[in-house]
């Protein structure tokens, strides 16, 4: 994201003060008695959080408990784990602070891309922090999906660093910025799926090993396939994107994977020290964000599996020419990964169990072919307009 369309977090403090945490916390407290909510999850993320002190954190999460007993938090750190150690780790067990190390592969694939400001790779510390993580509560890593890496190196790397819960993203990227996975001249190819492609043989591995690590992106889709109400994330499914970020000054704003799309596409003027946190529900990309999976392109309205993918997650929708107005660049990768694994488990089961279900096999190639049919629902006006309208701004040249 940082490497992307985007860099005014340069002009943003550092570090966020304790006053902004505090004020964070009132206005947390009057949103929640308003609203109605009871529960509320807490990410600390950055950049890079550890760069904090333990103290820092100490004082930040009695502020939330403090200021708002009424409300359970839920705390969840994502760390790059390069300064992890067990003192952190008992620091952030004491505090009940679920954690999440972020590490891209193998070695020779996550030096490629997290890099010091040497310019040295950064595994072998991370490495270490997953291993010292184990039982001492790390919860999971997090892994950007890389086709370059052979499936079979990388199960075999989350075999040896013993990885229990895996998290796995889509790059961030868009038409106009496609991830690196793709190869631009064949990409809208009807049979061209390289993030399925990888995504199946990596399903192959994890199904046939009973020692199989948790794998969130596969659970999620078996629990939508198996007909599990309010599952989904901001790539899946028709759940509300209920994800604000506070900024390290204070803004309220948009989930911040968004600037991948532009420069200054997630800033608006408010701000916890002078706003309410509903007063986010007037910026006009955050509510396209939070409907994201409602307020769709035509071809997704008409798609045969638009409940499952929902147009998948916003930011990938985006074209410089018509704003967020498409599907997902991972459509056809959605399509195939979801037909494998849901005819996995219905050539799993008994028929006496498949006939009570309501899915049925699925044909990639068929399901293609709808999307080329004359649409049979019309997307509204006013979203179309409101999807556009997110085009990137033209620059004047005089
Ligand atoms: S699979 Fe493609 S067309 Fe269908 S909902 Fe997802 S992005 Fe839209």
């Amino acid at each position: 994201m940082y490497n992307l369309g985007d860099q005014t977090y340069l002009k943003q403090p550092k570090f966020m003060s304790l006053a902004t945490v505090a004020a964070l916390s009132e206005r947390l407290k009057s949103y929640c008695k308003n609203a109605g909510i009871d529960y509320v999850q807490i990410v600390f993320h950055g950049g890079e959080p550890l760069l904090l002190s333990k103290e820092y954190f100490k004082l930040c999460i009695n502020l939330f408990k403090d200021t708002s007993p009424e409300i359970e938090f839920g705390f969840t750190i994502q760390t790059n784990g390069v300064t992890m150690d067990k003192e952190w780790y008992d620091l952030f067990k004491a505090h009940d602070v679920k954690i999440g190390i972020s590490i891209d592969g193998p070695k020779k694939y996550h030096d490629a891309f997290r890099v010091f400001h040497n310019g040295k790779g950064s595994y072998n510390q991370v490495a270490e922090a997953v291993k010292l993580g184990r039982g001492n509560g790390l919860s999971g890593i997090l892994m950007v999906m890389n086709t370059n890496i052979p499936i079979q190196e990388f199960y075999k790397e989350l075999k040896e660093l013993k990885v229990g819960n895996l998290n796995l993203l889509f790059p961030d990227g868009h038409y106009d910025k496609l991830p690196e996975g793709f190869d631009a001249v064949r990409f809208g190819e009807d049979d061209y799926t390289p993030y399925a492609d990888w995504l199946i043989g990596l399903f192959i591995l994890w199904k046939g090993d009973k020692n199989r690590p948790v794998i969130r992106f596969f659970e999620t889709l078996i629990e939508m396939i198996a007909g599990e109400e309010n599952v989904g994330n901001q790539a899946f499914g028709k759940k509300k994107n209920g994800v604000v970020v506070i900024e390290t000054d204070g803004g309220i704003e948009v989930v911040d994977s968004l600037r991948a799309c532009y420069e200054g596409i997630t800033r608006n003027n408010l701000n916890i020290h002078e706003n309410e946190i509903s007063d986010l529900f007037e910026d006009d990309i955050f509510e396209v964000y939070y409907n994201a999976h409602d307020m769709v392109c035509e071809q997704c309205l008409n798609c045969p599996v638009y409940d499952f993918c929902g147009g998948g997650f916003l930011g990938s929708r985006y074209a410089n020419d018509n704003g967020f107005d498409n599907p997902t660049i991972y459509c056809k990768d959605i399509i195939r990964i979801l037909s494998f694994i849901q005819n996995d488990i219905l050539d799993s089961l008994p028929v006496e169990v498949t006939a009570k279900m309501e899915a049925e096999k699925l044909v990639y190639s068929e399901l293609i072919q709808e999307l080329k049919n004359p649409p049979l629902i019309e997307i509204e006006s006013n979203v179309k307009q409101k999807l556009i309208s997110f085009k990137q701004p033209a620059v004047l040249c005089t």
